[in-house]
């Protein structure tokens, strides 16, 4: 096993654009790493260089102790953990398993001790003389981790090995893949741009946008506490609401009325004028529900829903507001960013499933004014953001142990 450190990594490619730019990312020896994104962020050339598939333009990589830029793939100890389709579906599972190692020309006995122990590890040991046409799927992605873990590798890298599994299946894939790496411990870099996959496999997520590394933290970090509108953005679903504030002094005016800001956020926004409030969906409750028992009518306010959406177990409603030309402009661009849809000019909630609310109704929300994040309009930056607990980029460098 080995810990990896991507120290300033930048990768250029011909035409001069910077693919991925001075990313700094250490994985700490059996940390489970998540590199999410959107589309082109630049998570699958990073990835490309940790295995050597990918020259680097500058920067160090190293793996364990070693500075590995000029090591050949072949030369690095990894295993690339393909899709359930790269099984050969003519060789039995055995076979299948040993194949790296007969082409490795490994002597007979040692390739049937390490399939045999290997097999044991993922359970497969009933299924080994099978064919893939005739495994699960869960059963099939064993196999192709079975192939990996035949080559004591330090690392295992996957490339969004789920993309193209049906809803279900990916489900499963993701619970086995969970399990196996947290039991057998090897350090793990996946990349996706699935945000369920990274917030429930990373002990840590690392999130890129066109090539920069916008925060690195654990899941529940980057829900909590996102660096920026972007992260805050891209992770949730629903995704966190954005709403055009206006601050003085502890009064916060938002698009349906004022609230009165806890003390410790207020003094963080000082001197601003026009701030972006970040509130997630389940921030909100109605005022008559046991959860808003609490409720000061500084923290409530009267909406019209235009739409309710009911789940069983939740329901969301929608309520739309107007926002000035700046601010909508700025939610555009994140919608842009994070790949997601433009309705960043109404209100989501979710209430509980057993609300009555119906399209067209008036009701008196209250707002979770602990859980409001407040974000510079030019900047993007979360100024509310905790910066000891966050994992935000200046907290990064040496930070090698997972949370
Ligand atoms: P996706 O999820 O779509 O695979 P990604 O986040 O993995 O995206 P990369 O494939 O790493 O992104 O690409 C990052 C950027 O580098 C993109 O803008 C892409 O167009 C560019 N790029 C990737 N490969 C090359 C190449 N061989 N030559 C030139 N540009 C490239």
């Amino acid at each position: 096993m080995a810990s990896i450190s991507m120290r300033n990594i930048v990768k250029k490619y011909g035409d001069g654009f910077p693919a991925v730019n001075d990313v700094t990312i250490e994985v700490a020896d059996g940390e489970f790493m998540i590199l999410v994104g959107p589309s082109g962020c630049g998570k699958s050339t990073l990835l490309r260089m940790i295995v050597g598939l990918e020259d680097i333009t500058s920067g160090d990589m190293l793996i364990g102790d070693r500075r590995v830029n000029d090591v050949p793939p072949r030369d690095r100890n990894l295993a690339m953990v393909f899709q359930n389709y790269a099984l050969y579906p003519h060789l039995t599972v055995y076979e299948n398993i040993a194949f790296p190692l007969r082409l490795a020309k490994m002597p007979e006995a040692e390739i049937d001790r390490r399939v045999r122990a290997a097999s044991e590890t993922l359970e497969l040991n009933e299924h080994l003389e099978r064919k893939p046409g005739n495994l699960s799927g869960g059963q099939r992605q064993r196999v192709a981790m079975g192939r990996a873990i035949v080559r004591e590798a330090d690392v295992f890298l996957f490339d969004e090995p789920l993309s193209n599994l049906d809803a279900k299946l990916r489900g499963q894939m993701r619970t086995e893949i969970s399990r196996l790496q947290k039991r057998m411990g090897i350090t793990t870099v996946y990349v996706t741009h699935d945000q369920v996959e990274a917030m429930t496999l990373g002990d840590r997520v690392a999130v890129m946008k066109r090539g920069v590394l916008q925060q690195l933290a654990s899941p529940r970090e980057l829900y909590d506490n996102p660096s920026n509108l972007f992260v805050a953005g891209f992770i949730g679903s629903p995704p966190m609401n954005f709403l055009p504030a206006t601050v003085s002094g502890s009064t916060l005016q938002l698009p349906f009325g004022s609230i009165e800001l806890p003390p410790a956020k207020a003094e963080k926004v000082a001197g601003k004028s026009l701030l972006i409030a970040g509130l997630r969906p389940e921030h909100f409750a109605e005022a008559s529900s046991p959860r808003a028992h609490n409720v000061s009518d500084a923290n409530t306010f009267e909406a019209d829903v235009d739409v309710v959406e009911w789940l069983g177990n939740e329901t969301y409603a929608y309520i739309p507001f107007e926002a000035p030309a700046a601010v909508a402009e700025r939610l555009e661009e994140v919608a842009k960013d994070t790949d997601s849809e433009s309705m960043r000019t109404q209100l989501v909630i979710t209430l509980s499933g057993e609300s009555r609310i119906a399209d067209g109704d008036k009701v008196k929300i209250w707002i979770d004014v602990d859980k409001i994040h407040l974000f510079d309009p030019e900047t993007s930056d979360n100024l509310t953001i905790d910066l000891d607990n966050a994992g935000h980029v200046p907290a990064i460098h040496g930070a090698a142990t997972p949370a």
